[in-house]
């Protein structure tokens, strides 16, 4: 396949999400070629302590649009769902098959649906819920059915319970460090205002919006770059920053090959047989 024929979507809850847990893998895809989207299923309008809802997530549109730009993704999409509100409801299933058949992604990038936060756990959930409706006609007629069905990959997160996520796929970003950190940096509404005060040590450290741009990209670096290191060591990886995923047994089965030739060039890919639909 030509790697402009490639089309790659990243659905998380609220905008950043896509790039705490893969803007490394995001800028390689993009940069081998791929088209990218990126969206998010909330508005993200209430990650604030000061900036009341509608004037935060106007601020955040603003983030999520330099942030596509500074990986390389040609579209970051922001949907009407208000953050701590996401639900997996038959109108918010509609909506989130509508920009799935637009775009006729060959993978698709989502959380699992053990996660701390209600609204990452929604979104898998969605995503859990349609994708075998993605290839039934008469389910949301409106967005007819593409002749490429997605494979969903989970993106990592910590939890244990039922049990941790398998890295399936693992994607090396360390030599795209700095992309990756200025992705986080672009959204300064979260990584230098509301998150720093829930990370023991970050406030005291925090560059603030208007701190250099080697002081942010060194600060989010060691605050949120860490749960890769951590991924590194669990899973035993020779590799500074690696990014994780599972290959969800919901949607298209693929081939380690498969895989390999649609992942960036670097990925690490577990063996496994099974290709074609479930
Ligand atoms: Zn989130």
């Amino acid at each position: 396949m030509d790697r402009k024929d490639l089309r790659i979507m990243v659905i998380g809850a609220h905008p950043d999400d896509p790039e705490v847990n893969m803007a490394g893998t995001i800028a390689k895809f993009a940069e081998s070629g791929a088209r990218v989207r990126m969206v998010s299923v909330s508005c993200g309008d209430k990650g604030h302590r000061v900036l009341p809802p509608k004037e935060l997530a106007e601020r955040r549109y603003g983030e999520t649009q330099a942030s596509a730009r500074t990986l390389g993704a040609e579209r970051y999409v922001v949907l009407d769902g208000h953050d701590c509100e996401l639900e997996a409801t038959m109108e918010m299933k509609l909506k989130v098959t509508k920009i799935i058949r637009e775009f006729a992604p060959h993978i698709i990038f989502t959380h699992r649906t053990c996660d701390y936060h209600a609204d990452h756990r929604a979104v898998g959930q969605i995503l859990m819920d349609i994708t075998y409706f993605l290839g039934v006609p008469y389910w949301c007629p409106e967005a007819p059915v593409p002749d490429v069905m997605p494979a969903v990959f989970f993106m990592r997160d910590k939890f244990t319970v039922p049990r941790e996520i398998r890295p399936d796929v693992v994607v090396d970003v360390t030599d795209v460090q700095d992309q990756a950190a200025d992705a986080l940096c672009c959204h300064a509404s979260q990584f230098f205002e509301w998150l720093p005060p829930e990370l023991p040590g970050a406030a005291e450290e925090n560059p603030g919006v208007d701190g250099s741009v080697e002081d942010k990209r060194a600060f989010v670096k060691k605050y949120w770059f860490v749960r890769k290191e951590m991924d590194a060591r669990r899973f035993g990886l020779s590799v500074r920053y690696p990014e994780v995923f599972e290959l969800s047994e919901y949607g298209k089965q693929l081939s380690s090959n498969e895989i390999k030739a649609m992942f960036p060039e670097c990925a690490i890919v577990r063996e496994r047989e099974s290709s074609g639909m479930r």
